[in-house]
């Protein structure tokens, strides 16, 4: 039995190879092509599909840039389970079928998808994953095209794309997006030896990085300023405290420049190098000092199964109609938070102030502060376990949840001048979310 698995596994592997070029390749021998069908709402929608045999993946397909919501690709015969998803984690759970491929024929699954939660509509809140890699990267090999066929998959609101110094995937990107009506940030992630920014909108430029920057011994000041003449609104540092890059091991040197905008507190799956950029974030808003909170993937490869392109994102506060402009202004304010999946409309004085806005209240006067939380499943039902007011960096208030997929929360206080609240939620499978602050000032 077990090496009968071991065989077909095998066969899987070497026929993914096949079947990721595309569906014109003939069958190899002993496939059957699959063929998805996806709508929400009676439209078509782009999918991202796992498929699995006896607990392995088989594969992961995603439908094509030029036929949303139809995927095709061929598999060796035998039993799968198949993931489909659209927004899935975020919007709605994943939806699972199982089918039998048999040698030389078609199957065919049509997928509707539920209408599910959408924080745009609920909310104006509109999420874009903050970094993200195409083969344009030396160490990528996701199409710069299918890249937004990937990111409207995982329903993302705005394409992004942020190669290590290099444009090149800026324009079949843009013109893929453009053609399915997607706007876009094109970004490049100024990418050292030794540490990581990541810079937006910017023209398709290569950075040139001093020896000095490129060692990490050296202030990146003339490399943030290439940036912005390249048109950089925000320069984010990337993964503060990755091994890899750590641009927050020179703190407190004389060489660290603090005049980026930007910090992740989530790259891709959260760890203990981004509980400490959560720490030293805090530290900063302590200070005084309003660096943005954002998220991002940082993934790399389509056919990954671990580093999922849209997890984590940052959803940002729009006004109106969504505009790239306006997105990356209202980013720019702090009107933000940054997730695995729980969602969050964090507000004071009944709904007049979202993070990123100052409260003003007079000596003795309450902040009265609301959370609206929501939940999506993923492949697995789960629900919301936690939500926590965070105060000056110190928890000042949990309320534990029942699993339930939405809730509301209200919390009232007494600042102190200079105070600032941000709200953590956590889900009963670990995947969490934070606010950026809604500040005080107290008169
Ligand atoms: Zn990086």
């Amino acid at each position: 039995m077990n090496q009968r698995i071991r065989v077909r596994s095998a066969v899987v592997l070497f026929s993914c190879l096949l079947c990721a070029v595309g569906p014109s390749i003939a069958f190899a021998q002993g496939t059957g092509e699959v063929a998805v069908g996806a709508t929400l709402a009676g439209s078509p929608v782009d999918v991202r599909v796992v498929a699995r045999t006896d607990g392995e993946v088989a594969g992961i397909f995603y439908s094509s840039v030029v036929a949303p919501g139809s995927a095709r690709f061929s598999l060796p015969a035998g039993a799968y389970t198949l993931v489909v998803e659209h927004g899935a984690g975020f919007a709605r759970g994943a939806e699972v079928r199982e089918i039998t491929v048999q040698a030389g024929e078609e199957v065919r699954v049509e997928v509707e998808f539920p209408q599910g939660f959408s924080p745009s509509q609920a909310w104006g809140y509109y999420g874009v994953d903050l970094h993200a890699h195409s083969n344009a990267s030396f160490d990528a090999s996701t199409p710069p095209d299918e890249l937004i066929a990937v990111q409207l998959a995982a329903g993302l609101d705005i394409g992004f794309l942020s190669d290590h110094n290099t444009g090149d995937g800026h324009a079949p990107f843009a013109s893929a997006a453009k053609k399915r009506g997607f706007p876009v940030i094109l970004g490049v992630e100024i990418t050292a030896f030794r540490w990581h920014w990541t810079a937006y909108p910017v023209d398709p430029y290569v950075p040139q990085i001093p020896p000095m920057v490129w060692m990490g011994v050296g202030s990146p000041a003339p490399t943030f300023a290439e940036a912005r003449l390249h048109g950089a609104q925000f320069i984010q540092v990337a993964h503060p405290y990755w091994s890899g890059a750590p641009y927050f091991e020179a703190l407190g040197r004389d060489f660290f420049d603090p005049n980026f905008d930007l910090i992740e507190i989530a790259n891709s799956e959260f760890d203990e190098e981004d509980q400490r950029a959560v720490e030293q974030l805090f530290a900063f808003w302590n200070e005084g000092k309003r660096y943005v909170a954002v998220a991002g993937s940082d993934a790399h490869h389509w056919q990954d199964p671990t580093h999922i392109y849209g997890r984590p994102r940052t959803y940002v506060y729009v006004e109106g109609e969504l505009t790239v402009e306006k997105w990356l202004a209202a980013l720019g304010k702090g009107r933000a938070f940054a997730t695995y999946g729980p969602l969050v409309d964090f507000t004071a004085q009944g709904g007049a102030a979202r993070p990123g806005d100052t409260v003003v209240l007079a000596r003795g006067e309450e902040i009265r502060l609301q959370a609206e939380l929501f939940v999506a499943p993923r492949e697995a039902p789960r629900g919301l376990a936690l939500a926590q007011v965070i105060k000056n960096g110190e928890v000042v208030r949990d309320f534990p949840l029942d699993g339930r997929a939405e809730a509301t929360v209200t919390f009232a206080d007494a600042p102190t001048p200079g105070s600032w609240y941000v709200v953590r939620v956590v889900a009963t499978d670990g995947d969490q979310a934070y606010t950026n602050p809604i500040w005080v000032e107290v008169r």
